[in-house]
């Protein structure tokens, strides 16, 4: 039966590392919720492929895996240097130069690909560049060029990224290329769609206006990754679906020292609101090479776990790692690990306005308020959207909810929710007692519950309405 169940959701990145098809087939098989597209690399081809793949595998294992793609964003970037990487040494001059040619650099300066920047930044500002290992300091802006001096060295090659301590640099959120992908992401029928270095609630609200013109059902997740994101927290939130504490970037941008607070404060924003929240980058950093985590990286992904996220995520360790298969595997027991010390019973949290505002909001509620002072072995949601089960979720228990849905899009959305599993079913009974029949059927066939077990389902008066449910039964299983 199903005790171990895992609640937390695994994101795996797709890239070069996970091309063949049996290891795709390997990853799901392991258990992958959800697999990310990073347009930051790869063609169009590329990710169709990928999609095409992960679909076909999920279907062969009798699974739902969801889809995110993730915009690259406005990462600002120097330009190439005409003989490969350069060593910049500690204390030198270094000047990034918006007027020189793309594969001009030298040890002396570079070019940038946004031209705007030297009216971005100040002299005494710091840049980061690279993720943060070489670090310059502005000491005069001249024209087209900014002069720095290098506060920390080190080699530096082509493309590598440009952040501001402290954010504040002002390229606006999507740029043509996202737009373009955008409209990718809409024909691949993506479930999520990432929006890089998300300022405000408007680059995210921007965002999803374009993807609904391109037909795309999929809901939206702002990276939280910028300082400016940080001030906006409240309203970059509310304007998401879900968000992810990018903390790569956010790293660099706001110092490394202060991520674990920033990581918390970012997974009890979202909780706060009801939403969905991924913990993402180097979680399993060293097994891109190793094969098992340091003791750190377990200790980080249950932190994550143990904070609330609904997902934690892998990047190069799946994409371009060489155990992409291991590394699924060996996260997944750390989650099992983690959520045997959770504390299980927590309070049904009501908004902060003190009344629900929906009606399947309540219900969903007080299904979690009774399926956790009672030995109810499985909920079963019968929903449309799935949006009864996102309520489930928020409240922490340990007792599996079922979305049963016949929306394709609805199974492969609940793939990311904690605790939720997706189950495809049909509503065709109106009389109740052929419908709980069927549904126990259901549950029994996948094995999801015994005879005798007391489930908690929840239904609508008229199913097909979206947000329509409005009742709950606690019912004692039957083989018939
Ligand atoms: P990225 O985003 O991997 O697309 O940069 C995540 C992060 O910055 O942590
Ligand atoms: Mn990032």
């Amino acid at each position: 039966m199903s005790a171990l169940l895992r609640r937390t959701k695994i994101v795996a990145t797709l890239g070069p590392a996970t091309d063949d098809p049996a290891v795709i087939a390997s990853l799901v098989r392991a258990g992958v919720d959800v697999v990310r597209l990073n347009f930051s690399h790869g063609q169009v081809a590329d990710h169709a492929r990928r999609v095409g793949l992960v679909r076909a595998a999920a279907q062969s294992a009798g699974r739902y895996v969801g889809v995110l793609g993730d915009l690259q964003g406005p990462k600002i970037r120097i330009d190439r240097f005409a003989g490969g990487p350069v060593q910049l040494a500690d204390g030198a001059k270094f000047t990034l130069d918006a007027s020189l040619a793309t594969d001009a650099g030298t040890q002396a300066a570079v070019g940038i690909a946004y031209k705007r920047l030297p009216s971005d930044v100040f002299a005494g500002d710091v840049l980061l560049l690279n993720d943060g290992q070489i670090s310059l300091q502005v000491e005069k802006i001249d024209g087209p060029r900014i002069h720095t001096r290098v506060l920390v060295g080190g080699e530096l090659g082509n493309n590598k990224g440009i952040n501001r301590q402290g954010g504040g640099l002002s390229a606006g959120a999507l740029t043509d290329k996202d737009r373009e992908d955008i409209r990718t992401a809409a024909s691949l029928g993506v479930d999520y769609l990432a929006v890089s270095f998300a300022r405000d609630a408007a680059d995210v609200n921007e965002a999803r206006a374009l993807l609904r013109e391109a037909g795309g059902h999929g809901l939206l997740v702002a990276k939280i990754e910028r300082a400016e994101a940080i001030k906006n927290l409240a309203n970059v939130v509310r304007a998401s679906d879900a968000v992810m504490v990018a903390r790569g970037d956010l790293g660099v941008e706001m110092g490394f020292a202060e991520l674990a607070g920033l990581q918390k404060q970012i997974i009890l924003e979202a909780r706060h609101q009801n939403r969905v929240v991924i913990t993402a980058t180097q979680m399993m950093e060293s097994m891109i090479v190793n094969t098992i985590p340091t003791r750190a990286e377990v200790s980080d992904v249950a932190n994550a776990v143990m904070e609330g996220s609904d997902a934690v995520m892998l990047s190069a360790e799946t994409a371009s790692g060489k155990h992409p298969v291991k590394v699924i595997e060996a996260m997944s027991q750390i989650i099992l690990g983690a959520e045997k010390y959770q504390d299980t019973h927590l309070r049904v949290r009501v908004r902060n306005s003190g009344q629900f505002e929906r009606t399947d909001e309540a219900i969903a509620a007080a299904v979690m308020y009774t399926a956790n002072h009672m030995n109810v072995k499985a909920i079963v949601a019968l929903t449309e959207s799935g949006s009864t089960t996102l309520w489930m979720s928020r409240v922490r228990s340990d007792i599996p909810i079922y979305a049963f849905t016949r929306q394709p899009s609805t199974l492969c959305r609940v793939t990311l929710y904690r605790g939720v599993y997706p189950v495809a079913y049909d509503v065709t009974h109106a009389d109740p007692e052929e419908l709980y029949r069927s549904i126990f059927r259901q549950l029994l066939d996948l094995r999801l519950v015994a005879d005798g077990d007391l489930v908690i389902l929840t239904t609508g008066e008229r199913s097909g309405v979206s947000g329509g449910t409005n009742a709950m039964r606690i019912l004692r299983v039957a083989a018939d």
